[in-house]
């Protein structure tokens, strides 16, 4: 089974991506965490997107597309969570024709439906496990020893340089103008499915549980 997880900047795609992976032994494919790890190892794809991401715009279609077609091609174990992707109409018709190549089915869209408002909260109270990628927040989501990461024992806590309320206003005006329209797009294709990404983990988690099973 092969899903996209649609949805603003702090909506919780990540949150519920990793429960998928640990849960159905699906991947997780976040462009995100790509381009991040591309940056700090320093490529020269890494530099370029640096400045655009410190921002909160979009990095090129031709990238992310890249990167994501590398993926399609390696092992889909229980199936693809794309995180962050697509986030262009240009992106969710090179994913149509990538998957159609390699004999594959977008089985769901799933969007995750959040108000502006708590979106600020969650992006600034939000820090990583800088070991496993474990996603904490210092409201909603503490780990239960302060600074450890619950998962996997490590005290190597980060925030990421682009959560902070600018560049936060700056990614959600991306988000309106470019890649909102895929939820129209998706409908129109009839593999939208809507899911309240406000309500509390557990019970996103199982909301979006009714929708895979
Ligand atoms: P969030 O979890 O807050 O939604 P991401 O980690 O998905 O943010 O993305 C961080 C940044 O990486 C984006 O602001 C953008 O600059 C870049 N990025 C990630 N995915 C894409 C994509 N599919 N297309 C273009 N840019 C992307
Ligand atoms: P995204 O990947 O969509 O940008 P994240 O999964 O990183 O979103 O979540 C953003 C922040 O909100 C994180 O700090 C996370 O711990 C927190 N969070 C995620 N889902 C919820 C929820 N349902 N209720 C409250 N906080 C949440
Ligand atoms: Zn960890």
């Amino acid at each position: 089974m092969n899903i996209i997880l649609l949805g603003p900047p702090g909506a919780g795609k990540g949150t519920q991506a990793r429960h998928l992976v640990d849960t159905r032994d699906m991947i997780q494919l976040s462009t995100g965490d790509m381009l991040r790890e591309a940056k700090d190892s320093g490529t020269e794809m890494g530099n370029k997107v640096a400045e655009v991401m410190a921002r909160g715009d979009l990095v090129t279609d031709d990238i992310v597309i890249g990167l994501i077609r590398e993926k399609l091609e390696g092992d889909s174990k229980g199936g693809f969570i794309f995180d962050g992707f697509p986030r262009t109409l240009a992106q969710a018709d090179a994913l149509a024709d990538l998957m159609e190549s390699t004999g594959q089915t977008l089985d769901a869209v799933i969007e995750m439906q959040v108000d502006d408002a708590a979106l600020v909260e969650r992006i600034t109270g939000r820090y990583t496990c800088g070991e496993c990628g474990e996603v904490y927040h210092n409201v909603t989501k503490r780990p239960k020893v302060e600074g450890v990461c619950d998962n996997c024992g490590a005290s190597n806590m980060k925030q990421r340089a682009d959560d902070n309320e600018e560049s936060l206003r700056q990614r959600l005006m991306e988000y309106y103008k470019k890649t909102s329209p895929l939820i129209g797009y998706y409908y129109a294709k009839g593999q939208l499915h809507t899911v309240d990404g406000l309500a509390d983990i557990d019970d996103v988690r199982a909301s979006i549980a009714s929708v895979l099973d």
